[in-house]
């Protein structure tokens, strides 16, 4: 069952919108199945994740996005679960949203590249001018779009796999479920956009890089099937233990916040800060 959702602002675009979140969710449900094949994965899940032990983080991160699973401590109804709400940045949005303080997403969508952003401990996803000039959804599943690899690494055609709108939706939509374990300009290392640097990236930091499931759910849907091996040179990624992927999944993490009125996640090793501005 999915959960209820707002798109809020967004006037002429909103039947799109909502198209757009739909074949989102239709994304992710393919990707559900293949994940559970872990190593197993003809999709790139070992580039992206690593080791077969990530599977279960990584089902149920997809779960949670298909599902518009609800989060609770989040503004501006913090003692309700609340799954993401969808907003279209405009120049009132300041004045519409005051719970976001000093932070106008209207600015952020000017001074920054951002086609979308999550608005940290909010339930809101910003979604911004140029978020309308991306096309949909790739038109072409037959493969043409998939990187090639050549000495290991991805050929650098590689944006042509995943930069859409419905892969930049469910982007942020991970922002929003893994909250402050999220990678982002502030953590070390940084949020990675591309896809060898999603490669580089050990097992635990592989879980906590939006990027990382925005590739993977283009590659199953467009059905790609060539991948760099992360245990080789130039990434040299050790092959994982079950011990480095976070032992708390994701509706866990939720069940503490609840009981305990406090967001332990912020001790992980990777949080960002509460300066953080917006997360794209
Ligand atoms: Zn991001």
């Amino acid at each position: 069952m999915r959960s209820e959702y707002h798109i809020e602002n967004c006037r002429h675009q909103l039947p799109r919108l909502i198209d757009t979140i739909d074949s989102a969710i239709a994304a992710i449900r393919p990707a559900i199945e293949d994940a559970k094949l872990g190593h197993e994965s003809r999709h790139g899940f070992r580039a992206l994740f690593k080791f077969d032990g990530a599977k279960d983080y990584v089902v149920d991160m997809l779960l949670a996005i298909a599902t518009l699973r609800p989060k609770r401590a989040l503004e501006p109804w913090p003692l309700q679960p609340t799954p993401p709400q969808f907003a279209c940045a405009n120049k009132n949005s300041r004045n519409i949203y005051p719970f976001l303080d000093d932070h106008d997403p209207w600015q952020i969508c000017q001074f920054s590249a951002f086609a979308a952003f999550y608005a940290p401990d909010t339930s809101y996803i910003f979604l911004c001018p140029r978020f309308f000039f991306y096309p949909v959804v790739s038109q072409d599943m037959t493969g043409r779009n998939c990187p090639g690899v050549l000495a290991n690494q991805w050929t650098p055609n590689e944006r042509n796999l995943y930069e859409y709108q419905t892969y930049i939706l469910i982007h942020e939509m991970v922002h929003f479920y893994l909250q402050t374990h999220s990678l982002s300009g502030v953590t070390i290392p940084p949020e990675q956009y591309g896809l060898d640097g999603c490669v580089a990236l050990n097992p635990l930091n592989s879980l906590h890089n939006p990027t990382s499931y925005q590739a993977y759910i283009a590659m199953v849907q467009q059905g790609c099937v060539q991948a760099p091996d992360p245990t080789r040179p130039p990434y040299h990624v050790p092959d994982g233990h079950v011990s480095t992927v976070p032992g708390l999944n994701i509706t866990y993490m939720d069940e503490q916040i609840a009981q305990n009125g406090t967001d332990f996640l912020s001790t992980d090793e990777n949080s960002s800060t509460a300066a953080s501005v917006a997360t794209a």
